[in-house]
């Protein structure tokens, strides 16, 4: 059979090796590297990604020194003694045709400890450490260690390294301005500003020989004010490719830069143009990376030449077998990363091991098993929300017979309203992925059916998933037609006025806000748009690629409210509410804590913050105040003793979200 994705399953010659296609699994830190035998987990990690069919594997970032740890205890490659531990993740890859790089990754002045170190004293944003200025002495002898740490990696079975040379990190402090204020031979013009990158690649080639893959991670476009120019940009992949760099992939955006560049909401593939800039002007193969998810859009970039190779990353969380997927046409069948960082980035900023919330299953390939079930049993499912679908795929995997019901014409519960959000289209995708796999495995869909007792007789266990019910409140006045909930925007598509306060402001509250700001405004959603609301500069004719942001035009005066008094969006994740925050700044809605709700009147919201009365003029209230379980169902049928299973936001709502509903559904999978 031929795929659909020729140009993505060519094999890519380097002469001394060959990739057997051009599909890399970018580097990413589980947190497993940190854990106690973590490495054996991480071995399993990676031999599923291999055996899914990717041509090359990138490990998460590894230290070559200690002051260059991300955090005290991050992963460093430094000694004999550690060969073995790092043998086990190269043994198991390339059984399977597949090569594997290891990741060297300088913190700099983004270290989380008090050892870190920099081209400057100048503290990040983002760490709370001041670094200290290294001397020329030290510069020399941190190359010699990234060299070291290369050859052990050679010894380890690796087939490359790559160099992480961007994303704000040690090496890029040192190319950019912004961050390297030296007045020695380190500093002031491009040609010092890379010495450290280019005397880096000589050392390392110098050790491991001309038969060893070294990538060097470029940042084409810092997105932070005094980064590199495209002519910096320029000279640095000249000389680079003379010093023995075999592969560029791709940087884009500082961690202290205030643009997203991963998160649900940026295009697809929206930062190709500095990739395709790239490859102009290299004489070696380049790799375009950053929100690319799915085959067609892989193949389109390689297609029309605008890069060599494709790296992606978390979609290889979502699905180890992305890769044999695409190749066999089955891209129907891939579970798509829908670029939420909920359980992946979040978590890993949080201290905790990267998982994904569309697989559970991911990072922990050796504690959870679904296994085949030799009695099959015959099971009713009530509610094709995430939870429901999740258990019925997971349950129909392992051989039980499964029928799902659902009380609407369509399945995917709430992530039907969660789809129509600006930036959120991906829910379509898990929805597509669900709709797939029910079919795949057998499950009998019962549409259009508002489940009672008296239809599941017959089954031998029975799992509710009917989610939840938007939380009344009682507000004065809170009956009146203006008053509307999230499902009557959402769901109903009720019209809503030009004057709007919503009560409540976690996640639901600013995804109603973002959907009444920008999605009545066709205009607001296309690529051209995206990239002057966040000041990017696709014509790369400024340092950091960056430009003056334009601010959109408001459509709605919208208030968004709560009554706590921390900081609006601080509960939204870690890694994603800042975009969040910036996206309603931006579209000038005023967010307001410590609100004290009095009374509705036909045109006003009358409220207190801190005792001092206010009145809010409105055309509609929206309220977005939180959720309860809807298990009427699950109650009724414990009390009659049958054998009933609760899971999702039936079980529990508070704090739900698709990743607990998601992970529930796994875990009585497992169990039953
Ligand atoms: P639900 O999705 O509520 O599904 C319950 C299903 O049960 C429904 O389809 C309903 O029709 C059916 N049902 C109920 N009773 C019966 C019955 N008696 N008979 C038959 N069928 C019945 N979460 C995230 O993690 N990330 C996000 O970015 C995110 N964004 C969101 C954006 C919006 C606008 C909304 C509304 C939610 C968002 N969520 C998000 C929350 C997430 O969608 C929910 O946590 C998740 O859907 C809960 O899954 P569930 O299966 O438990 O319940
Ligand atoms: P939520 O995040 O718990 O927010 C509920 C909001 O309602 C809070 O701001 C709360 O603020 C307010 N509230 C609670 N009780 C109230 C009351 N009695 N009167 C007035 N206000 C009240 O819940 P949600 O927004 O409904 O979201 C549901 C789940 O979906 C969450 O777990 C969320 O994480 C998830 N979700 C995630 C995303 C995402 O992008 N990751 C997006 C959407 C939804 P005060 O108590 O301070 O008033
Ligand atoms: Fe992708 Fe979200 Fe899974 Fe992370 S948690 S891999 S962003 S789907």
């Amino acid at each position: 059979m031929q795929t659909n994705y020729p140009t993505l399953f060519q094999p890519l010659d380097l002469g001394f090796t060959q990739l057997k296609n051009r599909i890399i699994m970018g580097s990413m830190h589980t947190g497993l590297e940190e854990e106690k035998n973590g490495f054996d987990k991480l071995a399993h990690f990676y031999e599923e990604r291999a055996k899914g069919g990717v041509g090359l594997i990138i490990t998460g970032g590894i230290s070559p020194n200690f002051k260059g740890r991300l955090t005290p205890n991050a992963s460093q490659l430094s000694f004999r003694w550690q060969l073995n531990k790092y043998k086990k993740l190269t043994e198991r890859v390339s059984q399977y045709n597949c090569k594997m790089c290891l990741q060297l990754l300088h913190a700099g002045r983004y270290a989380y400890h008090p050892f870190n170190v920099a081209p400057s004293a100048i503290k990040s944003p983002i760490s709370p450490f001041k670094p200290k200025a290294l001397s020329d002495k030290q510069i020399r002898k941190t190359i010699k260690q990234f060299a070291h740490s290369a050859k052990l990696a050679q010894k380890s079975g690796f087939s490359g390294v790559e160099v992480m040379g961007s994303e704000g990190y040690f090496i890029n402090q040192f190319l950019a301005p912004r961050t390297n204020k030296r007045k020695d031979n380190w500093g002031g013009t491009i040609e010092n500003r890379s010495r450290l990158a280019i005397e880096i690649v000589k050392a390392i080639r110098q050790q491991v020989g001309d038969e060893f893959i070294i990538i060097f991670r470029i940042s084409l476009a810092d997105l932070v004010e005094d980064g590199m120019t495209w002519d910096d940009v320029n000279y640095l992949a000249s000389a680079l490719t003379q010093a023995g760099v075999t592969i560029f992939n791709s940087g884009i955006g500082w961690h202290e830069a205030r643009v997203p560049t991963i998160v649900t909401s940026v295009p697809k593939a929206a930062f190709v143009y500095a990739t395709e800039k790239l490859k102009k002007i290299s004489t070696i193969p380049v790799v375009a990376t950053n929100r690319i998810n799915m085959p067609d859009v892989a193949e389109n970039i390689l297609a029309s030449g605008q890069a060599d190779l494709i790296c992606m990353a978390r979609p290889f969380l979502a699905d180890p077998e992305w890769v044999n997927k695409a190749e066999n046409n089955e891209e129907a069948a891939i579970n798509t990363c829908i670029g939420c960082n909920q359980a992946c980035l979040d978590n890993v900023f949080k201290g905790l091991r990267a998982s994904c919330l569309v697989n559970p299953f991911a990072c922990h390939e050796t504690e959870y098993h679904l296994g085949r079930v030799d009695k099959p049993k015959n099971l009713a499912v009530v509610g094709a929300g995430p939870a429901g679908l999740a258990f019925s795929c997971y349950a129909a995997q392992k051989g039980h017979h499964v029928t799902l019901f659902d009380a609407n014409s369509e399945i995917g519960g709430q992530f039907n309203y969660a789809k129509q959000i600006p930036g959120k289209d991906e829910f379509n995708q898990t929805l597509r992925y669900f709709n797939h796999t029910l079919k795949k495995y057998g499950v009998t869909l019962v549409l259009n059916t508002y489940v009672k007792e008296e239809n599941l007789s017959g089954f031998d266990e029975i799992v509710i998933a009917t989610g939840i019910k938007p939380r009344k409140l009682n507000i004065p006045g809170i009956e009146q037609p203006h008053v509307l909930s999230y499902l009557d925007v959402l769901r109903d598509h009720k019209p809503v006025g030009q004057n709007v306060a919503i009560i409540g402001a976690g996640g639901i509250a600013f995804d109603v806000a973002e959907y009444l700001v920008i999605s009545t405004n066709a205009q607001q959603q296309n690529q051209a748009h995206w990239y002057n609301e966040w000041g990017v500069n696709t014509a790369l004719d400024t340092a950091g690629g960056i430009k003056n942001r334009i601010k959109p035009t408001p459509v709605r005066k919208i208030h968004l409210l709560q009554r706590s008094d921390f900081k609006v969006g601080k509960n939204l994740g870690k890694t994603t509410g800042w975009v969040h925050r910036a996206s309603l700044k931006n579209h000038q809605v005023s967010l307001i804590k410590n609100v004290v709700y009095m009374k509705i009147t036909d045109k006003q919201l009358h409220i207190s913050i801190d005792t001092k009365d206010q009145v809010i003029d409105v055309d509609n209230i929206i309220v977005c105040a939180g959720q309860e379980s809807d298990n009427e169902l699950y109650r009724a049928l414990l009390n009659k003793n049958y054998k009933v299973h609760c899971i999702g936001g039936s079980a529990e709502a508070l704090e739900l979200d698709a990743q607990k509903a998601i992970k529930a559904a796994a875990r009585l999978a497992i169990q039953l």
